[in-house]
């Protein structure tokens, strides 16, 4: 039973997502973890006792804990609005112990408060799945028609928000999986089809979810001129060289890091409102690794949630 600290709570999870991102520091893609660690950016649970100096939360209260664990607060990105590029950030189920557990605590600072729409499980994505994928939404403009490269957990997410945004989407999938391109449609993509096709007309921007440097290169040759690419995931493949005509006329490629905790509230309050609504996999706690497993095989329908 871990102990919360000053300006922690201690929370007795009820949900936890699973995300690539975990993979990625299965795999050691990521620098530098927690050893040992309990790895889960994705927590939806009830605040169980109050650390000293708690002051927002209470016992009882229904939070959810994102990837943002904590911030110094001082340095230039802190001080300028972007603390999710923090010098010195630390993040959830990778520095700080995560959810793939029965209780875990956290920096009251950094948890959300989840909207009484949504129950455990259905809110657990949302908080790193949707969030990035709203960030990336958000920092890709006001796109007319999108793009969603990788539909997963994230995008399946995002086209909800896009679409109610009122923008065209337009999925690639793993070529062949007629499953993924038909779960697209039915989430009312207008076009589904395999990630090295290109789409019936040229797009305004793109979102990458799918962790292959190779989809830079495709998704830009999809974009009309002035298309913004964003490369939504913590870790890619390397990119293969291009040439510079399908970069040419104002087209940018940008990555998308973690997110900050204004990104959450704002997300968070449209996902009840429009309400999103989440496809989850359920497993048990003791299976994290058969849901890990199912999420590298690509064999999830929208995300996988773990369940103490
Ligand atoms: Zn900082
Ligand atoms: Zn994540």
């Amino acid at each position: 039973m871990p102990q919360p600290g000053a300006g922690e709570v201690l929370i007795q999870v009820h949900a936890c997502g699973v995300c690539r991102t975990d993979l990625h520091i299965l795999d050691g893609e990521l620098a530098c973890p927690k050893l040992p660690l309990v790895p889960g950016h994705e927590i939806v649970g009830t605040v169980a006792a109050t650390g000293p100096g708690v002051e927002r939360l209470s016992v009882g209260d229904r939070v959810g804990v994102p990837w943002l664990g904590w911030t110094c607060g001082t340095c230039i990105y802190c001080s300028s609005g972007r603390e999710n590029l923090c010098e010195r950030a630390r993040f959830t189920g990778y520095q700080i112990d995560g959810g793939y557990a029965e209780y875990t605590t956290a920096n009251e600072r950094y948890c959300f408060a989840i909207p009484a729409t949504f129950t455990d499980v259905e809110a657990a994505p949302l908080l790193c799945a949707g969030l990035i994928g709203y960030r990336a939404l958000r920092l890709a403009g006001d796109a007319p028609r999108l793009g969603l490269y990788g539909f997963g957990a994230a995008a399946h997410i995002a086209i909800q928000v896009a679409r109610h945004r009122g923008q065209q989407v337009f999925a690639f999938t793993k070529p062949g999986d007629d499953a993924g391109q038909e779960f697209a449609r039915g989430l009312g993509a207008i076009w589904a089809g395999n990630s090295d096709a290109l789409p019936p007309e040229p797009l305004d921007a793109a979102l990458i979810f799918a962790p292959i440097g190779a989809l830079v290169p495709l998704a830009l040759a999809a974009m009309a001129k002035g298309g913004t690419v964003v490369c939504a995931g913590i870790h890619m493949s390397d990119i293969p060289s291009f040439p510079y005509r399908i970069l040419w006329e104002e087209r940018v490629v940008r990555s998308v890091a973690n997110l900050t905790r204004s990104d959450g509230d704002e997300f968070l309050s449209i996902a009840s409102r429009i309400p999103i609504r989440t496809t989850t996999t359920q497993f048990s706690l003791i299976d994290a690794n058969q849901a890990l497993a199912a999420l590298r095989a690509g064999r999830v329908e929208g995300a996988a949630v773990l369940v103490p």
